[in-house]
């Protein structure tokens, strides 16, 4: 292994660390031929410490999580694992039958976050207070919430138990920066991290030209260039997503990759940054 430092992390509101470079799962056990090569990514990501695993229950049907389940159920105290509640399952009740079946599938008797995947119709109060008994049962050590707007935020606040969130999971990128201009710049103030998905926009974005050009400098690919721009912000964590131990390779050597003022400047006339607010964009 030739990386040189520990991946660093941020603190959640409850004070405990997570990495800031993890592994999404999106994608994963869909197709049976990449199975093997996606359980050894998810294994050599553990290795080279990222050890935040973050999943869902909508991710191939429980596919994801089964996936996990077989990769790393041996090496379940070294993760930290998120996963996600469907909101039409965030109900009372609901919410603990999918965590329970969750955690069968990861093999697993806990999780450390769990979040709503996105605002749905159920009301906040049930998902919250679900989310509360399930921290009391043992179940799942933190909780958070995805795709959450300012607005979004501020109602979830108001609803009794609603501060204790620890994360907001949400789209950002060099395509998509409209978090600069307030969510982000709001939560780092409240000390609450964000866990930025889809730091290569779902892989599209990998062949941009301003990229190319900013890795062939550093010798690096521009894969590498979109996850170290996302990396070296302050309270920000994520979670690319890799199907092969290649990926995960060139992934975590992205953490040592230092992108200069001059390379920032030119990210940011091919990226502009937002000018006003915009509201919260998701895949
Ligand atoms: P992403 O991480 O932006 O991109 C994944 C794509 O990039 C895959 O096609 C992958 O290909 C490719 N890739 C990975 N590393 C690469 C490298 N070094 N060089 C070239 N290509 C590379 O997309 P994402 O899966 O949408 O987002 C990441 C994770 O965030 C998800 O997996 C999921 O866990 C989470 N997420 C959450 C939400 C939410 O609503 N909360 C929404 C979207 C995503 P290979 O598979 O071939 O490696």
């Amino acid at each position: 292994m030739t990386t040189a430092s520990a991946i660093h992390s941020v603190d959640l509101p409850s004070g405990e660390p997570i990495p800031i470079l993890g592994q999404g799962t999106w994608g994963m056990a869909e197709d049976a031929r990449r199975r093997d090569d996606e359980i050894a990514a998810l294994r050599l990501g553990v290795d080279l410490g990222m050890t935040l695993i973050d999943t869902a229950e909508m991710y191939a049907d429980g596919g994801a999580e089964g996936l996990i389940g077989e990769a790393l159920a041996d090496r379940r105290d070294e993760l930290f694992l998120v996963d996600k509640v469907l909101p039409h399952n965030a109900t009372r009740s609901g919410t603990p039958t999918s965590c329970e079946r969750s955690l069968r599938r990861l093999r697993t008797d806990r999780l450390d976050m769990y979040l709503l995947h996105w605002r749905g119709q159920v009301p906040l109060e049930e998902t919250i207070d679900a989310f509360t008994r399930l921290v009391d049962r043992g179940l799942i050590r933190h909780w958070g919430v995805s795709n959450f707007d300012l607005a979004d935020l501020s109602d979830l606040t108001r609803i009794p138990g609603g501060t204790a969130f620890e994360t907001d999971q949400v789209l950002y990128n060099l395509t998509r920066r409209g978090i600069e201009w307030d969510l982000l710049p709001r939560c780092r103030e409240a000390g609450l991290p964000i866990m930025a998905y889809s730091p290569f926009e779902h892989g599209r974005m990998i062949n941009h030209p301003t990229l190319e050009e900013i890795a062939a400098a550093h010798r690096v690919t521009p894969a590498a260039v979109a996850l170290a721009w996302v990396l070296r912000q302050d309270h920000v964590a994520t979670i690319p997503k890799a199907g092969t131990p290649e990926h995960v390779r060139e992934n975590r050597a992205a953490y040592e990759l230092q992108l200069t003022e001059e390379d920032l400047a030119v990210l940011d006339r091919a990226f502009p940054p937002p000018t006003g607010p915009r509201p919260l964009e998701v895949l």
